[in-house]
């Protein structure tokens, strides 16, 4: 089996999310008292949070680079970042490691072109919805359509997640905005809604909306289960 190496802490909601997962998955899958292999390194995410509303994103590169060389010193052999929005600066933590780094959306496309859809609603935080590096991927390297709501629902839709989400608030109003807006998207023409926020699926899951949800922090910990018990190839 190989190690899982995940940077966790943004938010640590969801990174215990990743560590139920892949641990339940491994279980499952070979029994006993099996359990996966990891090693995590998880940050303070209050600093990181302010320097991404100050759009220093050198800063938070600095800091993540420091994560990903602690979880490759830990013994990792693969390394996942436990947040979508982090996923902006892929490219550069990749390059100041020699372990091999899963992205998120490769793991949601994934399972977005399994069910054979080629349209679906994004939300997730304000940079992962509005920025090149996340629906560019989905609709560049898998052709998939991406739609996102208005810029008011949006700003929404960010506030919830650092207001409430990553700080463990889960609030019956905010669920009734998301299903709203998950509904509006699929009445605009999206065959599923992607959940691109780690936090996201603390707050709705499959049972609450119409449309199918791809929920990024289970499929992106079951593919790195996949690889590290040999079933996936690393892409
Ligand atoms: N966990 C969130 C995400 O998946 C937001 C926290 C962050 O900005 O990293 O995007």
């Amino acid at each position: 089996m190989k190690t899982i190496g995940l940077m966790g802490g943004m938010s640590w909601e969801s990174s215990i999310e990743y560590y139920r997962i892949i641990n339940e998955l491994v279980k499952e899958k070979l029994g006993g008292l099996h359990s996966a292999k990891s090693v995590m390194v998880s940050v303070d995410f209050a600093p990181l949070e302010a320097q991404m509303a100050a759009g220093e994103w050198d800063q938070v590169l600095g800091y993540l680079v420091r994560a990903a060389e602690e979880i490759e010193a830990g013994g990792a052999d693969f390394l996942l970042m436990a947040t979508n929005t982090m996923h902006k600066l892929f490219d550069e933590v990749g390059k100041a490691v020699k372990i091999p780094l899963v992205h998120i959306v490769d793991a949601a496309a994934a399972k977005i072109q399994e069910m054979g859809l080629s349209k679906v609603g994004l939300l997730g935080t304000i940079y992962t919805m509005e920025q090149d590096f996340y629906r560019g991927r989905l609709e560049e390297k898998f052709g998939i359509e991406v739609i996102v709501p208005e810029k008011a629902d949006r700003e929404l839709v960010d506030r919830i997640i650092f207001e409430e989400l990553v700080a463990g608030k889960i609030l019956a109003q905010s669920k009734a905005e998301y299903v709203r807006m998950i509904e509006g998207l699929a009445a605009a023409g999206a065959q599923g809604v992607v959940l691109g926020c780690t936090e996201i699926p603390l707050l709705i899951g499959a049972e609450d909306v119409s449309v199918p949800v791809f929920d990024t922090t289970y499929l992106h910990a079951k593919m790195a289960v996949e690889i590290a018990l040999g079933e996936r190839e690393l892409s």
